[in-house]
């Protein structure tokens, strides 16, 4: 069996802050002062290295020229690595797990995204469990291969699809969900595996795309929004994607000023998206007469994606250079697990 050898990329976060001396606020320090906090990591009983980005961020501060770094990162070491651990601020996390799987075509290692609530320094922090158990499960092997082969969030005992992901809570250690997908793992006395088959052999090249487009916005609707404010938006020049948060199953206002805004920005070719401000469920064009409009004038859905995955779908797509046509086909369609 090929031993494991495992990369730790750190970005920054929660997990290696530590109090300012004068604000007290919380903020970054370097990764040799976070491993002297896990001495644990030296028990494995196989290879754990560290790389860090050159200036470690709270997450807030995240942008897609990060993800290329962290992307570089894992396609230089591809060979050399048989799994990688990324410690990441839980507040963009998801995003950044999103970005990844849409950059990432045939990977077939393990990509586990980490982090913690509370710094590793502090007694009761979540960030010595978080991380040693994402480092074992980016070491599982079944039949020589790695049980996961994909982008994964690991927080609190659960394991679960990268691009399925979101926070859901500021508070307490739990803090992330994959509403529309089960977990893949569960961390109890042993690490529970949900998919009992033995993992896939891709036999393709692994390629990393590292181009997104900026030049997509967010409506997030709510009752009584102000239509000129949409208009202004809808109106900027290079536009390209729209993803609209709609209600419930992806219904909107259909008053014909609404309506009219979209319809001539999708003659402009802007690229209009239905994401239901839901956590949980689907977007259903069609299901209400306040979305039946929507796809009769080219709004498409964005199904059960969450908004993370869909707005760095949209950004990926977008930034792949393809015709619109393609990028509306490929939105809805499922290209990293992400949908259905
Ligand atoms: N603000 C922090 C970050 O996202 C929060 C965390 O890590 O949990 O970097």
């Amino acid at each position: 069996m090929t031993k494991p050898a495992i990369l730790l990329i750190y970005t920054g976060g929660t997990i290696g802050m530590m109090a300012d001396k004068i604000s007290n606020a919380l903020k970054p320090i370097s990764h040799h002062n976070l491993l002297q906090n896990i001495p644990e990591i030296s028990k494995f009983n196989f290879e754990v290295d560290i790389v860090s980005l050159p200036n470690p961020i709270d997450s807030s501060e995240m942008a897609p020229k990060h993800w290329v770094e962290i992307a570089e990162i894992i396609g230089n070491k591809y060979e050399q690595y048989t799994g990688f651990v990324i410690l990441h601020g839980s507040d963009t996390m998801a995003y950044t797990a999103s970005a990844l799987s849409f950059m990432f075509e045939n990977l077939s290692k393990p990509v586990i995204l980490t982090g913690s609530q509370l710094p590793i320094g502090f007694i009761r922090s979540d960030g010595r469990e978080n991380l040693l158990s994402a480092i074992e499960i980016a070491a599982a092997h079944r039949k020589n291969r790695p049980i996961i082969q994909e982008v994964a969030i690991y927080f609190e005992y659960y394991l679960y699809r990268g691009n399925r992901s979101t926070k859901f809570n500021a508070e307490q250690f739990e803090a992330f969900d994959s509403p529309n997908y089960p977990v893949l793992a569960e961390a109890g006395v042993n690490i529970r595996y949900f998919d009992n088959l033995p993992p896939k052999h891709n036999p393709n090249k692994f390629v990393i795309h590292k181009h997104f487009s900026n030049e997509v916005i967010s409506i997030k609707l709510f009752p009584g929004i102000n239509s000129s404010y949409i208009k202004t938006i809808l109106s900027l020049e290079n536009l390209k994607g729209v993803i609209i948060e709609t209600f419930g199953s992806g219904n909107a206002p259909i008053n014909e000023m609404f309506i009219g805004l979209l319809k001539s920005a999708i003659a402009r070719g802007v690229i209009i998206c239905n994401v239901s401000q839901c956590l949980k469920g689907s977007v259903n064009q069609g299901q209400y007469e306040t979305s039946i409009i929507l796809e009769k004038i080219g709004v498409i859905s964005g199904h059960n994606m969450t908004f993370e995955s869909a707005i760095t779908k949209l950004m990926y797509l977008i930034g792949q250079g393809y015709s619109n046509s393609k990028v509306k086909t490929l939105f809805q369609k499922n290209i990293r697990g992400e949908l259905g």
